[in-house]
Formats: C-alpha cells, sequence, structure tokens
C-alpha cells in the first residue's frame, strides 16, 4: 500500500508538470491522493469495527484539512465531523454532514454557539464547570436531540512536543481530573444531569506514544464505569476518544497505525469494547497527512558561506510549524527536475531549501543532504495533507496556493485532476486586508466627524 501511494505521488508530479498544474505561472500547488484518502478511511472503519460490538462515529478532525470537497468524501466513506469553531461547522454543513455526525468541541464556545449546535441537534462535548453551567440554562430553556458529553484531562503526561500535549497536569483543556476535589466534582456533575450522556478525551496531537494514549483512555474509561455505579445506570453510553495518533513524517514505510492502535485499546480497555459503549473517534493527521504533497518550483539556486540555498515557493505559508519549530515538525524533501521525474541519480550535497517569505528563518530544510537544486527543478514536500497546506499562514500576504485532487484513470491508467480550492487571486488578497475599507483613514481623527464613505 505505502509503496504503492509513493508510485501515485511520482506519478501525480510528472502529471502535474505535463499539464501545466505548476511551471513558471503557477510556481507552487497542493495536491491530494484520493484513492490514499478512500484507502486509509476503510481502514479506520475496519480496524475499529474488529475489535468492538458497539457503535462507532469515527468523526474526522476538520482543523486537520479543512476541506469541503474532502470533508465529504470522507462523509461518503461512513466518517462524520469533529469541528471546534462556527467555521469548521459552517464546513461540515456545506459537506453535506449531517448533526447526528457531526461533533462539536471547542475550549471557547460562545453562548451563540451552544444554542445553534444545541437546536441543530450535534453533539457536544462541554470544556469546563462554566460552559457547562451555561448548558444548563439551553437545555432547561428548549428541548435538545444533542448527546451532550463533557471533556476530562486525565493529566498522564505529555508526549514529545509539548505545544501537541493535552494531557498534563496544566493543559487548557477539560476538567484536570487529579485536581483535589476535581474527580468528585464531575461524578456529581453527572448524577445531577440526566441529559449528560458522553464522556470524552483527547490527550494529544503527534508525539504521543500509543501506550500513553491508551492510558488516558483506560482512565476515562474507569471514570465512565465510577459515574454509572454512582448514578446506578448506564447514564454514559458513549466514549468519545479522541484522535492524535502520530503520523511517521520519515519515510513511505508503514501504515497509520489503526489496526495496531484497535488492538492495544481493545487489550487495555476490553470492558469498552465489549458493547456496551458506544464510541466516538476523531482522528485527523493519521487519516490525510500522508495523501498531500506539496509541489513548488526553485526559482533561484544560490549560494551564502558556501550553503548552496535552493529559493523555492513553499516557505512559511505552507509549513508554518515546519519553519519556526523545525525540530519537531521535519519534512522530506524529494526532489524532481523540471518535468517531474526523480532527480534521485548524481552526488547528495549539503543544502538549505527556503521559503519565498522575507525573514531568514524561512527554510523548510536546514543543511540537508540532497542531490544539487538547480533553477526550475521542483521539490515536492510529502505528508503534508493534514495541518500544512490547510492550516494557510499569510505572511508577506502570500495567497493559498490552489489544491487538486488527483486519481488514475481506471481504464487508461492517466493520472487526473480535480480542483478542491482555487489558488487566491490578487483581488482575494486585497478584499481580506481590508481592501473595502481603503480609504477609512482618510482624514480620520482630524477635525470633525465625518459620516462614513467605503
Ligand atoms: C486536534 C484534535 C483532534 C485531532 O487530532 P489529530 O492528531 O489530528 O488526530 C481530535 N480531537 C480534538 C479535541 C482535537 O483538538
Amino acid at each position: 500500500m505505502t509503496q504503492e501511494r509513493a508510485a501515485r505521488r511520482d506519478q501525480a508530479v510528472r502529471a502535474a508538470v505535463e499539464q501545466g498544474l505548476v511551471g513558471a505561472r503557477e510556481p507552487v500547488v497542493c495536491l491530494l491522493d484520493v484513492a490514499g484518502i478512500r484507502a486509509c478511511a476503510e481502514r479506520l472503519t475496519a480496524a475499529f469495527a474488529a475489535v468492538t460490538r458497539g457503535p462507532v462515529l469515527h468523526a474526522f478532525a476538520v482543523k486537520a484539512t479543512p476541506l469541503v470537497p474532502v470533508l465529504r468524501l470522507l462523509a461518503a466513506e461512513g466518517l462524520g465531523c469533529e469541528v471546534a469553531s462556527p467555521g469548521e461547522l459552517a464546513l461540515a454543513r456545506a459537506a453535506g454532514v449531517g448533526p447526528d455526525r457531526t461533533v462539536l468541541d471547542s475550549p471557547a464556545k460562545t453562548a451563540a454557539e451552544l444554542r445553534e449546535a444545541l437546536a441543530l441537534g450535534i453533539a457536544v462535548n462541554a470544556d469546563n464547570p462554566q460552559e457547562l453551567e451555561r448548558i444548563d440554562g439551553l437545555v432547561r430553556s428548549a428541548p435538545t436531540r444533542s448527546p451532550i458529553g463533557f471533556r476530562v484531562n486525565p493529566q498522564i503526561g505529555g508526549g514529545s512536543i509539548g505545544a501537541m500535549s493535552t494531557a498534563t497536569g496544566t493543559s487548557k483543556f477539560g476538567v484536570a481530573l487529579r485536581d483535589p476535589g476535581a474527580r468528585e466534582w464531575v461524578v456529581r456533575a453527572y448524577a445531577e444531569r440526566p441529559w449528560l450522556t458522553r464522556i470524552h478525551a483527547h490527550t494529544g496531537s503527534q508525539g504521543m506514544p500509543l501506550e500513553l494514549m491508551a492510558r488516558g483512555v483506560r482512565e476515562v474509561y474507569e471514570l465512565a464505569e465510577e459515574i454509572n455505579a454512582a448514578v446506578g445506570h448506564r447514564r454514559i453510553d458513549t466514549v468519545d476518544i479522541g484522535g492524535g495518533l502520530p503520523v511517521d513524517f520519515g519515510s513511505d514505510e508503514g501504515d497509520p497505525g489503526f489496526d495496531a492502535y484497535a488492538r492495544l485499546l481493545r487489550d487495555a480497555v476490553p470492558g469498552l469494547f465489549d458493547g456496551r459503549y458506544g464510541l466516538v473517534t476523531e482522528f485527523g493527521r493519521s487519516l490525510l497527512a500522508k495523501q498531500g504533497t506539496v509541489l513548488a518550483r526553485v526559482e533561484y539556486a544560490k549560494s551564502a558561506g558556501e550553503r548552496p540555498i535552493a529559493v523555492t515557493h513553499a516557505g512559511v505559508q505552507i509549513a508554518t510549524r515546519t519553519v519556526f519549530a523545525p525540530g519537531s515538525w521535519p519534512l522530506r524533501i524529494l526532489p524532481y527536475d523540471a518535468s517531474g521525474r526523480p532527480r534521485d541519480a548524481g552526488p547528495l550535497v549539503v543544502q538549505d531549501v527556503a521559503g519565498p517569505a522575507c525573514f531568514a528563518g524561512d527554510l523548510v530544510a536546514q543543511a540537508r543532504e540532497l542531490p544539487l537544486l538547480a533553477q526550475g527543478d521542483l521539490v515536492a514536500l510529502p505528508d503534508t495533507g493534514a495541518y500544512f497546506f490547510t492550516s494557510h499562514f499569510s505572511y508577506n500576504t502570500l495567497p493559498r496556493p490552489a489544491v487538486h485532487g488527483y486519481a488514475a484513470d481506471e481504464e487508461t491508467r492517466d493520472m487526473r485532476f480535480v480542483t478542491l480550492r482555487d489558488a487566491q487571486t490578487l483581488a482575494e488578497l486585497v478584499a481580506e486586508s481590508g481592501g473595502a475599507h481603503a480609504r477609512a483613514l482618510d482624514g480620520f481623527g482630524r477635525g470633525a466627524a465625518r459620516p462614513h464613505t467605503p
């Protein structure tokens, strides 16, 4: 499966050049492997179906790849959406994902967001006691079909990336279960609210060892059992175990690990899989990262202090985390020639691969051994289908590049492309930068107030 994915990627790079998706006029483009997305969704579904007898909703974490056609493709594969903002909810609705397949998590939901979620009937996980109080009021004022849960932080510790670890002692998410009195408070909160039927934890993203994630799920399960014993019946009927499965950014080997994680969970927490509980999962990166590739032209090849530098069009706007935290988020660089053929011959030379932004740190690879990149070559950044080109950083007013899905024609085997997101135009960049208010400051603050003319 994985070598096939690499072969499809090589074929897509070649076809993208031949079909003019990338070149002198379009110096950077983003590609998604449609067959890879389908296969990954199937593997996830199969992995959990093999270990549990209860119902399962796999709610894709929209923040990983907020693209409407992708959410719709995943929905066709049986997945739902986990949303964490009004924008993400709007995307899920635009993709046709039903309220019964949508889960709202976020640490800062406004009263209006909560009201809308409960009116729509989407599942909501409350983050903290104050939010639960707001929900109390809303539930009292209007009946809702929404399944409602509560997010807890089992405080099991962090993984290798601090910023991605949500189960540390002082994480901002959920109720910290080991704080004095917290566990008792949670049990009471459930006992007092017959509509509180779910429990949720998401212990971290990338860099979390699977065993630690499984420990987090075990702690949440044990709390669910304690609560159900305290209220005297199976009040909590669904456990939302979050996402967080890490991705290997170093190679094309290995699979997402859904089978291994599902088996590990079943062995660590057998009671969760015996049919008494429904499950919700919220995987993001592990479903989409490996399916995405950024393809960028080398605009110039230069050198400084004897270090060769390839100046490309893929930098901080696409690989924000890699540029600002290169130790935590290294990416591979795959070199291709101007016609899209892999450049796998020739001596390796230590060089930097830079982006287009105007600050010195805009490097996607530093002192990396690669065939010496030349003007007009292409570099591919693989494994960027989640949290990279879909989490655009608008530094230097660099536009969001186009995203195309690719799949081989079933008969001819030719690579076909379909647009999933258009490249941002200059007019759109002007508009999102206050273009409609161009004259707002003409004379503003001087003399008598005048009526506002845009
Ligand atoms: C980000 C997030 C996810 C998805 O995490 P991945 O590492 O992409 O699987 C799931 N649930 C919550 C609550 C999140 O914040």
